[in-house]
């Protein structure tokens, strides 16, 4: 199957749906990142604060996978951004991937307390000229920290990682990240099954008019959103089962149904207080 891809303002391609890997086990990460690959998944999406870089890098090498065949992003913890703190977190997280690079790497949250993320970002820009990231982009930024960025520094993220599902949508950043060429990266795209998406009619009605299950549809929907998706799952199934998403299109109806379903209601913190 040949997932689609989306073209980062460098000019980089990623795959539209790779695996994610936030709370999973660390001694369980080998082989869920493995199933992952074997139903197909070429996109990982960890970070350091993950626990479970190493993990993800013994799964890629024992995968025998062509390097430039995956997608590996990683991300850049709060206590680290300071410049010379943050080329230490970069070695730090390739040699636990057992990579030389990765495709991407985020700034996991701007931590505005800190007032450090501009100053992270130039360590980005840093990184990525010294090749140990091919792209770089930024986590759970809000519109005030990208203008920051953008004004202070001149160089845009290639990426937005952010949550976002049906219950989130987060219109002024997605609105922001159109206008100025940032990719928007969806975190948590199911709700991180903390509320009823799954169980929504506007879903379920999708899900059966397409012989899909209510998981697939709002993944689909993601996809149809031209969002960037990294699901989690440990159960082989669910893995095999959230990556067969590109055989059915939700129809315009379907696609403003589930649009319609925004509450604003988060599941994880916000960004101007994490940290
Ligand atoms: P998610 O929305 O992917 O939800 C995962 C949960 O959904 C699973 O634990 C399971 O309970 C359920 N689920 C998965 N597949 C299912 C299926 N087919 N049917 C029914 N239920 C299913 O949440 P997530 O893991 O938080 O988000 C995905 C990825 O985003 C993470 O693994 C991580 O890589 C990234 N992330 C980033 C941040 C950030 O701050 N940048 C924060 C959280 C997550």
């Amino acid at each position: 199957m040949t997932i689609p891809t989306i073209t980062l303002n460098d000019g980089k391609n990623i795959p539209q749906l790779g695996f994610g890997v936030f709370l999973v086990d660390p001694p369980e990460t080998e082989r869920i990142v493995t199933d992952a690959l074997e139903a197909g998944y070429r996109h990982i999406d960890t970070a350091a604060i993950y626990g479970n870089e190493e993990g993800v890098g013994r799964a890629i090498a024992k995968s025998g996978i062509p390097r430039d065949e995956l997608f590996i992003t990683t991300k850049l913890w709060n206590s680290e951004q300071a410049s010379e703190k943050a080329a230490n977190a970069i070695d730090e997280s390739l040699s636990k991937l057992g990579l030389d690079h990765v495709d991407l790497y985020l700034i996991h949250w701007p931590v505005p307390k800190q007032d450090r993320y501009v100053e992270a970002w130039t360590a980005l820009e840093q990184i990525r000229a010294s090749g140990k990231a091919t792209s770089i982009g930024v986590s759970n930024f809000l519109v005030p920290h990208l203008e920051r960025v953008l004004k202070e520094t001149g160089v845009v993220p290639a990426v937005n990682q952010i949550e976002l599902h049906p219950y989130h949508q987060q219109p002024e950043v997605t609105a922001f990240g159109r206008q100025n060429g940032i990719a928007t990266e969806a975190w948590g795209p199911l709700g991180q099954g903390k509320y009823p998406l799954l169980e929504l009619p506007e879903v379920t009605a999708a899900a059966e008019a397409h012989g899909k299950s209510p998981a697939q549809v709002v993944l689909r929907w993601h996809i149809q959103q031209q969002h960037i998706v990294f699901p989690k799952s440990n159960s082989k199934n669910r893995i095999a089962e959230n990556f067969d998403i590109f055989d059915f299109e939700l129809t315009p109806a379907e696609e403003a149904a589930i649009t319609g379903l925004e509450r604003g209601g988060r599941v994880g913190g916000h960004p101007m207080e994490v940290g």
